[in-house]
């Protein structure tokens, strides 16, 4: 059966379910695991040793109790990570954030549930950029997390602890949340599949919101398969979100071996062309010709407004930030300033603020205040939000040339730790690729493609139309053959 935490989640929970491994076997080999990386990478802000092993010994028991079969629910043992920007019911969750210090959240995100009535096991909450607000890792309150591929390196962000997590098997899985790429940028850094879904796919009750109009949840894998598989679990209608959709969730896995034959890949050239690395350009020229040669037809469509998709992002992503995270003021959840006698509310909002949040978060309450407040509002958030609207235009135009619109995931691979922290522009300038699928609420995928000379992984990003995940599954599936 070869080692453990090598295995795909899909032969794990197999195995579970059919008595050739026991959860608790499973669970054990994958915390081994953290405890020899986990100080090499720095990927978790909280693991759950004991409640991990309890809730396997119960799967176990419950297992024993019903007889072995082979068509145990879906993910059945298989050891997942959340980003810890999800709430998970008396565990803290700190979106790596002092002012969340303390925090235990009273509930669990709909993505939790649904993980565990597939089976699985949370063994822990992974580092993030400060509420998700970066592209490194590097803005976390807990210190950064290294690219298992080369711990000089980030692991990308703001799903890093997730995607190093999953790169160097400490668990087999994880959630990660995508508001402009943090799913599918630290997926192509470390090697794995990573998945935004379309926007209303996936419930965001639980996720601690950064930026409404944008986030969604999605998984982040070895495998297309395994992507599936979680993205199976976790996606469709819940009540309790009032943006996820009531559009039905196809079988995913069926799609998997669909191929690519007849598929129009769409290619907007003079996009893909500026400021791209060259080892990444050749990465994306073979899949482009891996997936020509396996039937898919190649054809060149324009994307006029795609350029103008990171300023609009930053308009509108600051701006709903600035919204969100005014809930965070000391009265009800999280860290509060220790009160003088003289201090009055006026100071313990302020001190409560500024000590609470790093200076990434600071930076976008600010903008987004800014961009929002009477006499800018017309300038700037109205402006991107117009701009917004022909960015969704080029897609649908592109939507009748093309089943997908192909990228590369990013301009680059991983780079150095510390080495865009200090200019936050060229930082914001790695989402180029990554943000449009965000403000237009189609579905992409990360999927690997290659290594660059220095061997680190490079990614190729597919989007689809409108909860067209099932084809982005098919042609990840196709390339990985
Ligand atoms: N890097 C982008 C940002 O800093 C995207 C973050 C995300 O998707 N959460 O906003």
């Amino acid at each position: 059966m070869g080692a453990i935490i090598e295995q795909r989640a899909r032969a794990i929970a197999r195995d579970v379910a059919t008595g050739a491994r026991t959860a608790t076997e499973v669970c054990q080999a994958f915390l081994d695991r953290i405890r020899a990386e986990e100080a090499r990478v720095s990927a978790f802000n909280t693991v759950m040793y004991e409640r991990a092993l309890a809730r396997a010994a119960a799967l176990d028991g419950a297992r024993q109790a019903g007889g072995g079969r082979p068509d145990g629910p879906p993910l059945l043992g298989v050891p997942v990570a959340l980003k810890d920007n999800m709430c998970t019911a008396g565990v803290p969750t700190t979106a790596s954030s002092r002012i969340l210090r303390g925090f235990l959240p009273p509930y669990s995100a709909t993505v939790v549930q649904r993980l565990e009535a597939a089976g699985a096991i949370v063994i822990g909450k992974t580092n993030l950029d400060e509420f998700a607000m970066g592209s490194s890792t590097e803005n976390s309150a807990l210190g950064a997390t290294r690219n298992p591929w080369d711990v000089s390196r980030t692991p990308g962000g703001s799903s890093g602890g997730s995607a190093a997590a999953v790169a160097s098997r400490m668990v087999s899985v994880a959630l990660g949340s995508d508001t402009g790429g943090s799913i599918r940028q630290p997926a192509a850094f470390c090697g794995l599949v990573g998945v935004k879904p379309t926007y209303g796919r996936v419930s965001r009750y639980g996720l601690l919101a950064f930026a409404s109009s944008l986030d969604q949840i999605g998984p982040l894998a070895h495998t297309a398969e395994d992507a599936a598989l979680v993205l199976q679990a976790i996606a469709g209608h819940d009540p309790l979100d009032a943006t996820s959709s009531a559009e039905p969730v196809p079988d995913y896995l069926a799609a998997l071996d669909r191929g690519v034959s007849g598929l129009r890949i769409g290619v907007p050239r003079a996009f893909v062309g500026e400021g791209v690395d060259a080892a990444v350009q050749r990465a994306f020229a073979e899949a482009l010709e891996r997936w020509r040669a396996a039937g898919a037809r190649l054809v060149d469509i324009e994307l006029p407004h795609a350029r103008f998709a990171i300023p609009v992002y930053y308009l509108i992503a600051t701006a709903e930030a600035s919204s969100n995270l005014a809930r965070y003021d000391g009265v009800r959840y999280g860290h509060r300033t220790a009160l003088g006698r003289e201090d009055g509310l006026r100071e313990m909002y302020d001190r409560t603020r500024d000590e609470g949040f790093g200076a990434e978060v600071k930076r976008r309450v600010m903008l987004g205040t800014y961009v929002l407040s009477a006499g800018y509002y017309d300038a700037y958030y109205l402006k991107a939000q117009q701009v917004r609207t022909l960015l969704r235009q080029d897609y649908a135009h592109a939507f009748a040339a093309c089943d997908v619109v192909a990228m590369p995931t990013t301009p680059t691979p991983a780079f150095k730790l510390g080495e865009k922290t200090d200019d936050p522009i060229q930082m914001y300038l790695s989402d180029v690729f990554t943000v449009s699928a965000n403000l237009t609420g189609l579905p992409a995928i990360s999927i690997p493609a290659g290594l660059s000379p220095d061997r680190l992984p490079i990614g190729v990003q597919l989007t689809g139309r409108m909860f067209d995940e099932a084809t982005l599954f098919a042609a990840a599936h196709v390339l990985e053959q």
